[in-house]
């Protein structure tokens, strides 16, 4: 699944903007008193075309294997 890591995220909208099936929305959050806007992916809609990690300029969005895929990646170097 495609990841955002909020403490990297600028809230410049570049992945929103890109994602040619609107999965990516911008939050608000606050941090020590300071409200921000960061991005957050809808993983129930994102197809993981990997648009989002290329448009962002501070990369802040990453791929990430959730557990089911890595056993799954494991199991087919094992056979
Ligand atoms: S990987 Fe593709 S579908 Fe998923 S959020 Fe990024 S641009 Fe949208
Ligand atoms: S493109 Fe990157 S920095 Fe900009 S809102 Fe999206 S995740 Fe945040």
């Amino acid at each position: 699944m495609i990841v955002v890591d909020q403490n990297k995220c600028v809230g410049c909208r570049a992945c929103v903007d890109s994602c040619p099936i609107g999965a990516v929305d911008l939050i608000k959050i606050t941090t020590s008193g300071m409200v921000s806007s960061v991005a957050i992916i809808d993983p129930a809609l994102c197809g993981v075309c990997g648009v989002c990690i290329d448009r962002c300029p501070a990369m802040a969005v990453a791929l990430q294997q959730n557990e089911n895929e890595n056993k799954e990646s494991k199991s087919k170097l094992v056979s």
